[in-house]
């Protein structure tokens, strides 16, 4: 009874929104209301706190306050972006009817209402939501047993902003290097998949968001049947030929945006097989420390890809990046991409005329996407005649340009294959200024149309009839102050002082002058004749509006029908953009042309970092040039790599990781000359210091990537180890240096690059064939180290850790008893050999926290100093011991 009770008390409305939240218990509901989008309950707690809006309560329900807050319709992409940012989910209810149709049906009923879109981070579309320098994947996995104790998986990336849609397939072991590849923003993840112990960590790390997936739209018969309906295909043959769980992976995705989107069909180019082993595997945590396209803290500047990013168009700069994170193992693709870039180079000229082109490119992939999705405005209708225009002057350009390699060739063709009447029919239909809505009216060319000339013309005259009859009834009242005038509240209106107001209360002016507002000081009238204009200007406008939506839906409709055409064509521009850019860069920065094919050599002669040197160059310093050669003929080479901290070791290292990357993607390379063997997979393992504020075991990170490595490099591969045993005691971290050095040796054979603060593996060059030892070069001068930062072969006589103590500014009574200690243990080392190995403490870590020295106390310290045995500590009890004693200054 007392819930019947209850239940009696919840409005239509409150029982219309609780129906449509129910069904999208995920997402938070944007319920519209006239010009807001409203929030409830704990969506209007949640909306409040991430946008800082006002929280503020709308009525009862079940005896509680409502808790409300809401955001204007016209400002919903700003709160939109800050909600998708957070991780949230959108769903945006709009009204489905005039309000006018539901006040027919009775004065309890509630308008209409239903969700048309859900939002989420993988399916935007709006260009202020999006970064116009990426892309914008959602990614959707299914899997298949392929043997009793393997899983092949399949992957469909979409990306419904341009329309891109890639599968492809890869095992088991290679899965989260292949998401990782595509960066995607929201991965569709099946529960089985989820759960799978080995891709736990993937899943957690990852920063995308993760979205359940229900059987329903993992169903492969019922994939290959939606695949075929939205590209209108009798059978999938004509796309390539595809493995069934790629297909029920694009299956999948194509559930999902019909989920999403609702009603509305993004425009979507066939799928095409991109295959995970047609790329070099990079896995997440390599990817993370190379900062290939973004730094460790996050940001784009300071990464690999915003340091080469020379792109000038936004489908360019998307390409560059997809291109730099999926490089390729194909030597033969890589060189033709390398003659393209070669061509731009040589012909400076050509480069030139062909970026001016480009940089009046717009965005109109995108663009084109809003306009298929009903989401456009009159600005993506020129958005898109600009991109055709300007694919159009570079198809010319480039045809006149002769022996172009292939790939430019065919990317001229396409331009030059492209229908460009649509172009020059916006010309002529767009008016200059365009309106950001297509409701606002005014977009279409004055002479475009005749009908809607009329109209406006009709619009024009009745206001100058409206200047005429102000003018008369001026005469008529002997009142020069009156004007006509107009507002929202009651439309046209005669507006006169409050004294003349009084006499047009009278007669005879009373049959003419019908009162309707008193303000202060004055008086407003309406008149008949008024009333008659103003219906004709508002049915004028109305008409005019008509016309013109009509015409802008018969413009999107006839772009969206060549939209594949249009799709290649700003496929082939971002080509040649991306291209061009590369060749730019070259030539600016003095970059070589590497050798690539399928041997194991890997040889570089005066190789640079391109970020550390593009970084040194802001501050006018140089980069120092190293040489590598890792080259074998059946097997790989390992360098192992000592020398101070500060002395260069890990640029040194990741140098020749992105070399790679740069060879393999068709870039030239920050080198005097290079010649790399093809790499197939690239794993890098670094200092674990920089794990440190994860709070997890550092030790247990470290030793999760070195098994990874171990497990999984071929003889093709390249490996970068930086440091590795030195989140754990010193012999504990040196054996397992060690031995890892001797399976990388032995069992991998790979190529590999060894950075270690123990010397003592220094002897393993003399035990195994393929290792040589290089260092960092120092001097010192006036009892200061100084690094030289060049790469020569041979063992670091010592690690100069005291003396980088000092540089990072640990107060001069630590360094000088650390000295002390240093010569004790260095004695009785001597004695027991297998005791102290003290070069092991991070010492450069310090440096992160130099603080100016205060009043140090001998005294103190040297009582806590005494209380240290280091032969009993763990580096980082090391570390804290020191944090400890820089404290007591
Ligand atoms: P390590 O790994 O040996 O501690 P890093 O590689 O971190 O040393 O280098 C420390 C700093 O030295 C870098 O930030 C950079 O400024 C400088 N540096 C490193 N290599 C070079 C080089 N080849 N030329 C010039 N400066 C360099």
């Amino acid at each position: 009874m007392a819930k019947s009770a209850a239940d009696s008390r919840v409005t239509p409305m409150m029982a219309q929104y609780i129906e449509i939240k129910a069904a999208n218990p995920d997402s938070l509901l944007f319920y519209r209301m006239g010009d807001f989008y409203e929030l409830f309950f704990e969506d209007a707690e949640i909306a409040s706190q991430a946008l800082g809006i006002v929280l503020t309560k709308r009525g009862k329900h079940l005896g509680q306050d409502i808790p409300m807050c809401g955001v204007p319709v016209e400002r919903a992409d700003d709160y939109l972006q800050r909600l998708i940012g957070l991780g949230h989910r959108v769903a945006v209810c709009e009204q489905t009817e005039d309000p006018a149709e539901a006040k027919k049906r009775g004065t309890k009923s509630v308008v209409r209402r239903d969700v048309v879109r859900l939002v989420t981070p993988g399916t935007i579309t709006e260009e202020r939501l999006l970064d116009p320098g990426r892309a914008n994947f959602f990614l959707a996995i299914a899997r298949r047993r392929i043997s009793d104790q393997a899983w092949g998986y399949g992957l469909a990336a979409v990306d419904i902003s341009t329309g891109h849609f890639i599968l492809s397939e890869t095992d088991g072991a290679g899965l989260a290097a292949e998401i990782a590849r595509f960066e995607p923003r929201e991965i569709l993840v099946p529960d089985v998949i989820h759960d799978d112990p080995e891709l736990m960590p993937f899943w957690r790390e990852t920063k995308a968001s993760i979205t359940p997936l229900s059987r329903e739209g993992l169903d492969p018969a019922s994939a290959e049947r939606r695949l075929k309906e939205y590209f209108g295909v009798a059978t999938l043959d004509s796309f390539g030929s595809f493995g069934r769980a790629e297909i029920t992976a694009a299956g999948s995705a194509l559930f999902y945006i019909e989920k999403t989107q609702i009603g509305s069909r993004p425009v979507l180019n066939p799928p095409v097989r991109d295959n995970a082993g047609a790329a070099l595997a990079i896995d997440a945590a390599t990817r993370t420390n190379l900062e290939l396209t973004r730094t460790l803290s996050g940001e784009r500047a300071g990464s690999l890809l915003a340091t080469i990013d020379c792109t000038v168009t936004p489908g360019g700069a998307r390409l560059l990046g997809e291109r730099l994170a999926g490089p390729l193992t194909d030597p033969d693709r890589i060189r033709e991409r390398q003659d393209s870039v070669a061509a731009f180079l040589d012909n400076g000229e050509l480069r030139e005329r062909v970026r001016r082109i480009l940089k009046r490119s717009p965005d109109f992939a995108r663009a084109l996407s809003r306009l298929g999705l009903g989401r456009g405005g009159p600005r993506d209708l020129a958005c898109v005649r600009d991109g055709l225009l300007a694919a159009r002057d570079l198809g010319l350009e480039l045809a006149i340009a002769a022996g172009l390699p292939k790939e430019l060739d065919q990317a001229s063709e396409q331009l030059r294959s492209l229908d460009t009447a649509l172009a020059d029919k916006l010309t002529a239909a767009l008016a200059d200024e365009l309106p950001l809505l297509k409701r606002d009216g005014g977009f279409v060319r004055q002479g475009y149309d005749a009908n809607l000339d009329e109209l406006r013309e009709l619009q024009q005259d009745s206001r100058r009839f409206i200047a005429a009859l102000q003018a008369r009834y001026a005469t008529e009242t002997g009142c020069r102050t009156l004007r006509v005038k107009h507002n929202h509240m009651i439309g046209y209106f005669v507006e006169v002082p409050q004294n003349v107001g009084e006499d047009l209360l009278k007669e005879p002016w009373k049959e003419t002058f019908v009162h309707r507002q008193t303000m202060a000081g004055a008086m407003r009238f309406s008149t008949v004749e008024l009333g008659e204009l103003e219906s004709k200007i508002a049915s004028a406008a109305d008409r005019a509006l008509r016309i013109e939506l009509g015409l802008f839906e018969a413009m999107a409709q006839e772009l969206v029908n060549v939209s594949a055409d249009i799709a290649s064509a700003a496929e082939a521009l971002a080509v040649v953009d991306v291209t061009a850019a590369l060749a730019d860069l070259a030539a600016r920065l003095d970059w070589t042309r590497p050798t690539v094919d399928r041997s194991l050599t890997f040889r570089v002669s005066g190789g640079r970092h391109p970020v550390v040197e593009a970084a040194l160059k802001r501050e006018g310093e140089a980069f120092i040039a190293n040489n590598s050669d890792l080259s074998g003929r059946d097997a790989g080479h390992i360098l192992l790599i000592t020398g101070p901290n500060m002395g260069g070791k890990s640029t040194y290292l990741r140098q020749n990781a992105l070399i790679v990357v740069l060879a393999q993607m068709g870039a030239f390379v920050p080198a005097r000359e290079a010649y790399i063997g093809v790499v197939d997979r690239l794993f890098s393992r670094v200092g674990a210091a920089d794990d440190l504020a994860r709070g997890r075991s550092t030790f247990m990170v470290e030793m999760v990537e070195t098994a990874a490595i171990l497990n999984q490099a071929t003889s093709r591969s390249l490996v970068i180890l930086d440091e590795i045993g030195r989140g754990t005691a010193t012999f504990d971290g040196l054996s397992i240096a060690w031995a890892a050095i001797e399976h990388l040796h032995e069992i991998n054979r790979c190529r590999a690059l060894f950075a270690t603060h123990f010397h003592e593996l220094t002897a393993l060059a003399e035990r195994l064939p393929r290792i040589a030892n290089a260092t960092l070069k120092v001097t010192e001068w006036h009892g200061d180290v100084v690094f030289l930062h060049e790469v020569v072969p041979g063992a670091a006589d010592r690690s100069y850790g005291l003396q980088v103590a000092r540089l990072a500014g640990l107060p001069p009574a630590v360094v000088e008893r650390a000295k002390a200690i240093l010569s004790e243990l260095e004695r009785s080392d001597r004695e027991h050999p297998k005791r102290a190995l003290v070069d092991d403490l991070p010492l450069f870590a310090v440096a992160a926290r130099p603080e100016p020295a205060k009043n140090a106390s001998p005294d103190l310290l040297r009582e806590a100093l005494t209380g240290i045995d280091p032969d009993q500590m763990t580096p980082r009890e090391a570390l804290d011991a020191l944090y400890r004693l820089k404290a007591q200054l």
